[in-house]
């Protein structure tokens, strides 16, 4: 016992640290903390060739080119030191520089939306606020003129809203009714002596609440209200409603108010909106899918109110799409800044000699699952866009957009927010800076997991699609086959497979007892949350898995190596989060759980020597790497006398 506690002891004592310095000594002459474990070799490839695998769509690099330079414009250069006030006002300097220029539009948005999105990435990168204030105006606004509206609103409103003549919101969300859309309060009644709607607020939990551009800029907005005419429903109808004249003065019966300071997106004028009795011609009711005659009769393809809701907010998925790619770039932007400094910054071992922090295990830990994870979602990410871009959409596309849209949105949000967390603590007091952009990457996506949907809500819709594949006998229950290697790529998917078919199996058969002894659909779908969310997510990993083995099977012989060690840490690292419920309903053995545990250590040790080169191999553009750590000498980036003016 006593000798043990003086091994304890010499051993504690060797690993204290002898004196704390920082150099920045070249990495490759690194001490390593363990001697070198047996690695698999990834063999070097090819970053520019990665990069286009990642990016895909190279017929887009012009206009992706042509986006990147316009944006090195000094207008659009890092700036953080600002109050409210002057966040919106740069906000609004750089949405109308990108609009003059006239490489984004609603007629492009409609032309080429695979132009549009990758535009609207680029300006996410560079700044969160200006693509959110120009995604209200054109993808929400000028989005529901186009795709609700009929020609005649296109002839009256795509100019004006191309030129900023007509600064657009988008009025879904009320105080009282958020997720809940279809349970808005605002009204729109038919007047037939006058052709007019009148628009009106009747209570203050009915004003409209959080809406982007109202509180200073927005001309009109595109209302969501419930139509009555002649004291009959006819459910949620978007109505165009003027909401300041062109002056910039309020519109006649309606009132502002601001939203005020935020958690992140300051650039954006988020703002509440009031309509007393706003009357509003009958030409402004938005009329693709349903529409009032003069003399008041209601006219519709779509009799049920629940489906006409339905086709009106199937149009507006677009902004769920954007949210996912967007969200997937920040985590490459912040996994990129993460492993830079982490093979430079060093912490501990002998002077002159510390001790790259990368070298850590608990580092490896913390960032390479999620190097693994963002290149396994770049693969159903550019799926999504390529299916959602599709001119000629099948009913099963469309059905898919909507699945996908939902379910990688929630997905891969939380991804990046993980990940931004994560990344935020591995880069220590630095990740807590401004300008080393992690922070504000922090504030300005936060939001991401609640609009355009929630996730939570949207991961219901996803596993309602399920129980009707489930219903069409599309779900067999398939142990995965334990004989064989854990890196196979077929039991990776099988594993994935059974877990999602297991999950809405359970799901359905709990719902079925509970409605059997008289429970409520409403009530038993409530008690089993907890697996819908599960099968969500469930679903979206299965899906990645698929996809990525899809995209390494047609990539070169290259990129396959360092592809599969990524796919294979993926799916360890996922089965580690998820073992208990693997284990529980005997999907794995307890030795097979062990053996993919473990491996997660080994994986990681075999992505040491190459992680920087595939965070370095992401397909984000260096312009918008502006982070002093992620810079080759971050030492030389904080001399004396160097300020950071921004
Ligand atoms: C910065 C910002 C910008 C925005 N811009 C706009 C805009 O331009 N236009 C616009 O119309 N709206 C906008 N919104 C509003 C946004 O779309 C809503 O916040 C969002 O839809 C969620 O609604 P809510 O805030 O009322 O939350 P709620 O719907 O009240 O949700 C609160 C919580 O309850 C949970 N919850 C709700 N329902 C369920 C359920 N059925 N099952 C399980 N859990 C549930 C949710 O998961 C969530 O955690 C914006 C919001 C913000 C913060």
């Amino acid at each position: 016992m006593e000798q043990n506690y003086d091994r304890i002891k010499s051993i504690i004592a060797h690993l204290l640290p002898l004196e704390i310095s920082n150099t920045n000594a070249s990495v490759d002459a690194a001490p390593a903390i363990t001697a070198e474990k047996p690695r698999a070799q990834i063999p070097k490839w090819n970053k520019d060739e990665l990069r286009d695998y990642l990016e895909s769509n190279p017929s887009y690099k012009q206009v992706k080119q042509n986006l990147q330079n316009f944006l090195k414009d000094p207008i659009f250069a890092p700036k953080y030191n600002m109050n409210c006030e002057q966040w919106r006002e740069v906000t609004l300097q750089r949405s109308i520089k990108v609009i003059n220029s006239g490489l984004i539009s609603l007629a492009e948005f409609n032309r080429d939306p695979m132009k549009y999105l990758l535009s609207m990435e680029l300006l996410n990168l560079s700044d969160p606020s200006l693509s959110v204030k120009l995604g209200v105006h054109f993808s929400l606004f000028g989005n529901a003129v186009l795709n609700l509206g009929t020609e005649k609103h296109h002839l009256k409103y795509i100019k004006d809203i191309d030129t900023w003549k007509l600064p657009g919101c988008f009025g879904m969300t009320e105080l009282g009714h958020g997720s809940n859309v279809q349970g808005v309060e605002t009204t729109a009644t038919y007047d037939k002596d006058t052709q007019e709607f009148i628009i009106n607020t009747p209570s203050d939990s009915a004003q409209k609440f959080w809406i982007g551009n109202a509180a200073l800029h927005g001309q009109a907005c595109a209302v969501f209200a419930q139509l009555y005419i002649g004291g009959v429903h006819y459910g949620v109808h978007v109505f165009v409603v003027p909401i300041r004249n062109a002056d910039g003065s309020t519109a006649t019966n309606v009132r502002i108010m601001d939203n005020g300071y935020k958690l992140g997106l300051q650039g954006v004028d988020n703002g509440r909106l009031w309509f007393d009795n706003k009357r509003i011609p009958r030409d402004n009711l938005l009329n693709k899918f349903g529409d009032v005659m003069p003399d008041g009769s209601y006219v519709t393809s779509i009799p049920s109110k629940n489906k006409r809701f339905g086709s009106m907010v199937a149009p507006l998925v677009g902004g769920r799409v954007l949210i996912a790619s967007s969200a997937l770039n920040a985590a490459k932007l912040s996994l990129i800044i993460a492993i830079r400094y982490a093979y430079a910054r060093r912490q501990f071992g002998s002077k002159g000699n510390e001790i790259p922090i990368i070298q850590y295990l608990t580092h490896q830990r913390r960032l390479f699952p999620l190097i693994a994870a963002t290149v396994a979602l770049n693969f159903p990410v550019l799926q999504l866009k390529q299916i959602y871009c599709e001119p000629n959409k099948t009913p099963q596309n469309v059905k898919d957009v909507h699945i996908w849209a939902s379910g990688l949105k929630a997905v891969v949000s939380w991804h990046k927010t993980h990940t931004l967390q994560q990344v935020r603590e591995c880069c220590g007091g630095q990740g807590f800076s401004a300008f080393n952009q992690i922070a504000t990457l922090k504030s300005d996506l936060e939001i991401d997991m609640t609009y355009e949907g929630d996730n939570h809500v949207l991961l219901q819709q996803v596993a309602k699609n399920l129980l009707v594949e489930l219903q069409k006998g599309r779900y067999t229950v398939t142990l995965p086959n334990h004989g064989v290697k854990i890196q196979n790529s077929d039991f990776q998917i099988q594993c994935f497979k059974w877990r999602e078919s297991h999950l809405v199996q359970t799901l359905s058969s709990k719902i079925m007892s509970a409605l059997d002894v008289g429970v409520g659909l409403e009530h038993s779908w409530n008690d089993n949350l907890d697996v819908i969310t599960a099968l969500g997510k469930a679903y979206i990993e299965r899906i990645t898995l698929e996809y990525f083995q899809a995209a390494i099977k047609k990539a070169s012989a290259n990129l396959q190596p360092v592809l599969e060690l990524c796919r294979n840490l993926y799916f360890s690292s996922r089965v580690e989060n998820d073992l208990g419920f693997f284990l529980c309903n005997d999907g794995l053995t307890h030795e097979t759980g062990l053996k993919i545990q473990e491996s997660v250590n080994k994986l990681c040790g075999d992505m040491l020597p190459v992680a920087l080169d595939i965070v370095n191999s992401f397909d984000i553009p260096e312009q918008f790497v502006h982070a002093p750590i992620a810079k080759p000498d971050y030492i030389q980036e904080f001399r004396y006398g160097l300020e950071r003016n921004y």
